[in-house]
């Protein structure tokens, strides 16, 4: 559950009124899952009304609720269906109550992202906060309390690594280079389409191109144990950061089994279905987690488990799942609570053809760099509606 009503910014704060705005925007590139293909991202953006000091202060937050087919139960029209009630029943109530009002739909994952991250939006930007430095803040604690976990505050540049798809050895170098030239210093490649002696000759291009570059690989649990075992004893030389889900999600135990015998750490994307899940793989020994907040609940929730995950020794990257600016910018300053050097799944934006924030994210040198203005830093604003005929 979540500690939102504790927080200490939540204290005497009422909220006066939450609504849904749903957003469809364009992708650059179709979205490819093994779900579905997607040239739209449809998505709902949350705007809630927050009141402090008896009426006299207003604000307004935003969240957002991008519900994926294979990430998450729930789908878009289920959460404007629990919104389009929520909307009606909410007048003044207390920031805590909001789990209890919003009903069935608290047990929707990306629709509590989007509510708690909506509030959270707005305490900040009564405090006058950037929403990293109140997501530090613990619950229970005062405001401007050094205890609370306010003094230091959170970083303000969040490392995030640039993904190169699958493809030939020449086509993954020119992809590395033009990555690297755009100040990259950290890459993803997707593997486990073809031969593992073809990824590890992609791999080996990539560190011919940058002997310092992070470089992790993403299986998508696209390998076998064995052509998993094949491809560590190629890929450790090559210095790799890290290897995702080289199993399917469906085969746990070989994928802790892994974790335990291989000197290259593992990290568990798809296998991070919920955040019990995650937690769970945390105690039976994974060495890294993907977590994409956006499909595992409240921010607070996620926070909560990123820290037992650093507790326990276990990295962590948080990832988008191809949010608008408003979701991708909460996950950034969830990002810089925890480790800020990452890298982080976060360099999604450029993915979109539109989006909600008046600029592009700003990527200097592999890293985002977050406004100091309060909460997410910035106000969304909608883009045109598509034309009905282009909907798909
Ligand atoms: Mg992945």
């Amino acid at each position: 559950m979540t500690d939102l009503g504790r927080h200490p910014a939540a204290q005497g704060v009422q909220i006066a009124s939450i609504t849904g705005e749903p957003l469809s925007l364009k992708l650059v590139e179709p979205l490819v899952t093994s779900a579905a293909t997607y040239r739209r991202r449809d998505t709902l953006l949350v705007r809630c009304e927050l009141e402090a000091e008896g009426g006299q202060r207003v604000v307004s937050g935003f969240g957002e609720a991008a519900p994926l087919d294979g990430w998450t139960d729930e789908g878009v029209d289920d959460c404007a269906a629990c919104l389009e009630q929520l909307q009606r029943r909410v007048v003044d109530i207390a920031v805590g109550d909001l789990p209890e009002m919003v009903g069935r739909g608290w047990s929707f994952p990306s629709l509590r992202f989007a509510l708690e991250g909506a509030v959270l939006d707005g305490l900040a930007r009564l405090e006058g906060l950037a929403l990293r430095d109140l997501l530090v803040a613990r619950p229970g604690g005062q405001m401007g309390d050094a205890s609370a976990g306010l003094a230091g505050g959170a970083a303000a540049t969040v490392g995030v690594q640039t993904v190169i798809g699958d493809g030939s050895v020449d086509e993954t170098r020119r992809a590395a280079c033009r990555a690297v030239r755009d100040g990259a210093t950290a890459l993803k490649l997707k593997v486990g389409n073809g031969a593992v002696s073809r990824d590890v000759a992609r791999v080996k291009a990539v560190r011919d191109v940058d002997a310092e570059a992070t470089i992790r690989v993403d299986a998508n649990g696209a390998w076998s144990v064995e052509q998993a075992l094949r491809a560590f004893d190629s890929l450790g030389p090559l210095n790799v950061d890290l290897v995702e889900q080289p199993v399917s999600a469906s085969r746990r135990d070989e994928l802790l089994d892994l974790a335990a015998r291989s000197e290259l750490d593992v990290a568990a994307d798809e296998s991070c279905t919920s955040l019990d899940a995650a937690r769970a793989l945390v105690d039976d020994g994974i060495d890294a987690l993907v977590l994409k907040p956006g499909a595992l609940g409240a921010p607070l929730e996620v926070r909560a488990l990123m820290d037992y995950a650093a507790d326990c020794g276990v990295r962590v990257v948080v990832s988008s799942l191809i949010e608008s600016a408003v979701g991708r910018t909460t996950a950034a300053h969830l990002a810089a609570c925890c480790d800020a050097d990452g890298p982080h799944g976060l360099g999604v934006g450029s993915w979109l053809a539109e989006d909600v924030s008046r600029s592009r994210d700003a990527i200097v040198g592999g890293r985002m760099q977050l406004s100091d203005a309060p909460g997410l830093g910035f106000e969304p604003r909608l883009p045109p509606r598509p034309p009905t005929s282009e909907v798909p």
